[in-house]
């Protein structure tokens, strides 16, 4: 019923602008097809529930913009690491570290200043880390991908020297 009268108010409204009436009410039409098929291509886009996308960002003033991380247990991880600074990477490096379960973090932390070549992960340490990103400097970006772990609670940090302190957080596996 209303649309009748929208109709009606439409060649009323055309009808008083005399001989260019035809053209205007054909874009009308058009207009209203069009968003019915954008309403049905948004219902169609899923995404996939074994994939845990997580984006993490650090900055120019030493931090993480995320200080807890939630997936679930054997979720493939796609991290992607953000730097949304602007300093180089020899000022303010970034990576993204995901130690395993009872590891000494402040002794980690303490190796990695020595270990700048192979990304602040110490070689002899390497077995304490379930997975990590490389370090990368302002306005890039790097990202890893891994099998999310056992369910539990987990540390992560940045292990650019003297960055731990500040850039941390728990990663939770449920
Ligand atoms: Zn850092």
């Amino acid at each position: 019923m209303k649309k009748i009268i929208f109709l009606f108010a439409v060649t009323l409204f055309f009808a008083s602008c005399g001989g260019n009436s035809s053209a205007p009410a054909t874009d009308e039409t058009a207009t209203e097809a069009t968003a019915e098929e954008g309403g049905e291509e948004a219902t169609a886009d899923e995404a996939d529930a074994n994939i845990a996308e997580v984006t993490i960002k650090g900055d120019d003033a030493m931090k993480y913009d995320l200080s807890e991380i939630k997936v679930k247990e054997g979720q493939t991880v796609h991290l992607t690491l953000v730097h949304s600074g602007k300093a180089p990477v020899a000022a303010m490096g970034h990576n993204w570290v995901l130690m395993k379960p009872g590891t000494d973090v402040e002794k980690f932390a303490t190796a990695a200043i020595n270990a700048k070549d192979n990304d602040y992960i110490p070689a002899d340490m390497a077995a304490d880390v379930i997975a990590h990103t490389k370090t990368i400097g302002g306005g890039e970006t790097t990202d890893v991908e891994f099998t999310a772990p056992a369910k539990g609670t987990y540390d992560f940090l940045c292990s650019f020297p003297g960055h731990h302190a500040t850039m941390k957080g728990k990663f939770i596996v449920e």
